[in-house]
């Protein structure tokens, strides 16, 4: 109600950027205190990078978050109330584009197909079958994921909230996960699992309105991705944005931040700067430079001269 009075209220505002892009922030963050891994904080700003980039590209504002908003929901689950803020406080946006910390686009040229989600109000990468046949904790992710800035994102907020309050709620329920959701490790309850659990039990409710995308990566698993990078761009063009030039690589699991990680933190490390550099790579061109290589920070002078570099 408050977002149409708002639009009412302000009858020449341009709600469209371009004739179908929908007015887009781009939401993300990270914890309010520095990384208990030092190289973590160096992480964060490249990732930071990476989406100031793209975002200045698409038109896209982006909100950068480092506050608790409310103490109870921590970790994982801290994007919750911050996108229930920003859902009131920003009636003149249409969507938000949660993204991680730990994810960075790989294809800069790459646009979202914002026409086919006109009738949905959150979308997220991950495949029906998996999570309402099979309630697989893996059959969606939430490290990228779109939210219409309507009423019923704000229900769909308040019923996803409900796992995650620090401690006894949120141990009960991963057990409730654990036991009820396909091929989950005991933890406590997270927001991807709360995630495919609401809507494995509440099709009816929320179904019709979640887009579930696997036609190409708003969130990709970079542990299938990071290793190809030098096929895809012998082989591809940037633009695809699916598993030949993937648009998000999502480094889930790898905790830059934290002093030890599920997976190696060197392996981690050495594949973060290969993303990046495979993105950053893409902006460089634009400016006549290029980077030596996937592994390294030097650059080299493609073209001599540069005029626009939106048009290389
Ligand atoms: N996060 C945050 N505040 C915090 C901790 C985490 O905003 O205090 C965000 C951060 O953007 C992070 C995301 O929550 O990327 C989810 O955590 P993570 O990426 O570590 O989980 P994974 O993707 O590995 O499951
Ligand atoms: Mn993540």
């Amino acid at each position: 109600m408050q977002r149409s009075n708002w639009l009412k209220d302000h009858p020449n505002f341009p709600n469209f950027i371009g004739a179908s892009k929908p007015r887009v922030l781009l939401v993300t963050g990270s914890s309010p205190k520095e990384c208990d891994n030092p190289v973590g904080d160096h992480y964060l700003l490249k990732s930071t990078k990476n989406k100031l980039d793209y975002c200045r590209i698409h038109g896209i504002e982006i909100f950068y978050n480092m506050a608790l908003l409310d103490a109870e929901m921590a970790g994982f689950w801290a994007k919750l109330p911050l996108l229930r803020k920003l859902l009131l406080s920003h009636p003149e946006v249409e969507l938000l584009w949660w993204m991680d910390s730990d994810a960075l686009f790989t294809d800069v040229s790459s646009e979202v197909p914002w026409e086919r989600y006109k009738d949905y109000n959150l979308v997220m990468h991950g495949r029906d079958k998996m999570v309402y046949d099979r309630k697989s904790w893996i059959g969606l992710n939430t490290g990228s994921f779109l939210l219409r800035n309507c009423q019923w994102s704000l229900d769909i907020l308040d019923a996803w909230a409900f796992m995650g309050p620090e401690r006894e709620i949120r141990d009960e329920a991963g057990k409730i996960l654990t036991r009820e959701l396909k091929d989950r490790t005991a933890f406590e309850a997270d927001d991807q699992s709360a995630m495919v659990y609401l809507l494995a039990t509440q099709r009816d409710k929320w179904g019709d309105k979640v887009y579930l995308e696997s036609e190409y990566y708003l969130h990709g698993y970079w542990g299938i991705l990071v290793d190809i990078i030098e096929e895809m761009i012998k082989n591809y063009r940037p633009g695809l944005g699916d598993h030949r030039w993937p648009l998000v690589t999502h480094f889930v699991g790898c905790k830059p931040c934290a002093k030890f990680g599920d997976d190696p933190v060197e392996r981690c490390l050495r594949q973060m700067d290969r993303a990046f550099n495979f993105g950053d790579k893409q902006i460089l061109n634009m400016y006549g430079f290029t980077h030596m290589s996937l592994a390294s920070t030097r650059v080299k002078r493609i073209r001599n001269e540069t005029s626009n570099p939106q048009l290389g």
